[in-house]
């Protein structure tokens, strides 16, 4: 990469839960907002003990780069004091290491409505405009429509993760506008007519091409018998089977086969994004920490979701990784979570600690 311009910014805060809670807003909305004004790279870093963030960019030559100065910069300081408040401070810095974005050229962005749902659009970073996308559980069409039109996105494909109405309600509405898309969902839930418009039926192992890239499908079974989880190039839609810090109720299948799907989920590559159907982080969490009160990254955690909720962010995406060291149905091998199910009278497999964790949940308030 010769002749490419790197410059790096530094974001300071004494308070370490809110360097957290900017690093996730950072990843989640800026790295996306930079890329699509013209950098070539960018990544964000912790930097542990200094109390500190950089956000690393390349840029083709330095033309872009001031392009870039002038006409998005200010916008990241102003919303991240908006959002943060006034301790935070940016400072350009010198000496940008080299890196590599090792992620896909693909854009996750979170779309919420109604009270707690996430619908989610997925699309290339660059390109022309408009650019296809695809559409993960529109429950809602209207604000899919507005951030089709605000982004410039048309649809490409649906995937559907189940078949509740919080999940496909817009349906019908985006294919008045968008009448020949391919509406993916299970080979189950076609079979029972229960997704309005379905037009392609899925099973365990199928791959579907999707604005160039494979997405993987996985029957999960459990929250409902014909759920699936779409997963993508470094990042899964999981709607209701797993929620960060938690998991859907077991409505239609087992206990047996909602583990069996959590634990499926469980083998993905650590560094995955889950992108999940509801915004249920802050409770689960609460929940979470009664069955594992002596959990040190539980405690942790919690104070970021605060802070991120506090200020009106979405707790999406996790990470495996992180939902391995937090999520309690994840953990039913841990000493502090059979602890939990002994204390209520149940000693058994993990499949029957998940089993009592689960039931525990759904009396929890
Ligand atoms: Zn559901
Ligand atoms: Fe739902």
């Amino acid at each position: 990469m010769r002749g490419v311009y790197r410059y790096t910014v530094r974001c300071e805060a004494k308070d370490p839960i809110l360097l957290a809670a900017i690093e996730h807003w950072l990843k989640a909305n800026h790295i996306g907002d930079v890329l699509e004004a013209g950098a070539l790279e960018a990544e964000v870093v912790r930097l542990e003990g200094e109390n500190a963030i950089e956000v690393r960019y390349a840029f083709a030559h330095r033309e872009a780069f001031e392009r870039y100065e002038q006409e998005h910069a200010p916008r990241l300081r102003l919303e991240s004091r908006s959002l943060f408040g006034d301790e935070i401070a940016w400072k350009r810095s010198q000496g940008a290491t080299l890196f590599q974005r090792d992620a896909s050229s693909l854009r996750v962005r979170v779309i919420p409505y109604f009270r707690d749902n996430y619908a989610y659009l997925v699309h290339p970073i660059t390109g022309n405009k408009p650019l296809p996308c695809i559409v993960v559980d529109p429950g809602d069409a209207l604000p899919i429509l507005q951030a089709l039109e605000r982004y410039h996105l048309v649809i490409e494909a649906i995937f559907c993760t189940h078949h509740h109405a919080d999940h496909v309600g817009g349906l019908s509405a985006l294919l008045e506008h968008f009448p020949s898309v391919p509406v993916y969902g299970s080979e189950y839930d076609m079979r029972h007519g229960r997704i309005p418009f379905q037009n392609r039926a899925i099973r365990d192992g199928d791959t579907i091409q999707g604005l160039g890239y494979p997405f993987q499908v996985m029957e999960v079974p459990g929250h409902t018998i014909g759920a699936i989880t779409y997963v993508g190039p470094g990042f899964a839609f999981t709607g209701d089977t797993l929620f960060l810090a938690g998991c859907g109720r077991v409505f239609e299948g087992t206990m047996d086969g909602m583990y069996a799907s959590l634990m499926r989920l469980a083998t993905l590559p650590q560094s995955t994004l889950l992108y999940v159907g509801h915004e249920y982080t802050q409770s689960n969490l609460r929940f979470a920490q009664w069955v594992e009160p002596n959990n040190q990254d539980l405690a942790k955690r919690i104070k970021l979701v605060s802070h991120l909720r506090a200020h009106g962010q979405p707790t999406v995406p996790s990470t495996l990784k992180e939902e391995l060291a937090t999520n309690p149905f994840l953990r039913c091998s841990s000493s502090e979570v059979m602890a939990f199910a002994a204390s209520r009278g149940v000693i058994g497999s993990e499949a029957e600690v998940f089993a009592e964790i689960r039931r525990a949940k759904d009396a929890f308030t």
